[in-house]
């Protein structure tokens, strides 16, 4: 099952999927870093990963 992410900075589209939890938590920190300079941790980011179903790819 894939994991998925979407960005709740506002004016963010930012999205991403992965095959883990741990991929997505990677590919986020580095995002908002890159992107809104915040200094996520891995406990910040768990809550917001929805699991993606085959419907909403
Ligand atoms: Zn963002």
């Amino acid at each position: 099952m894939p994991y998925k992410f979407e960005c709740y900075q506002d004016g963010c589209n930012f999205a991403v999927r992965a095959d883990s939890r741990e991929e997505v938590v990677r590919l986020v920190r580095t995002h908002a870093e890159a992107e809104h300079g915040l200094s996520l941790s891995g406990d910040d980011i768990e809550p917001e990963i929805d699991e993606a179903g085959t419907d909403d790819l």
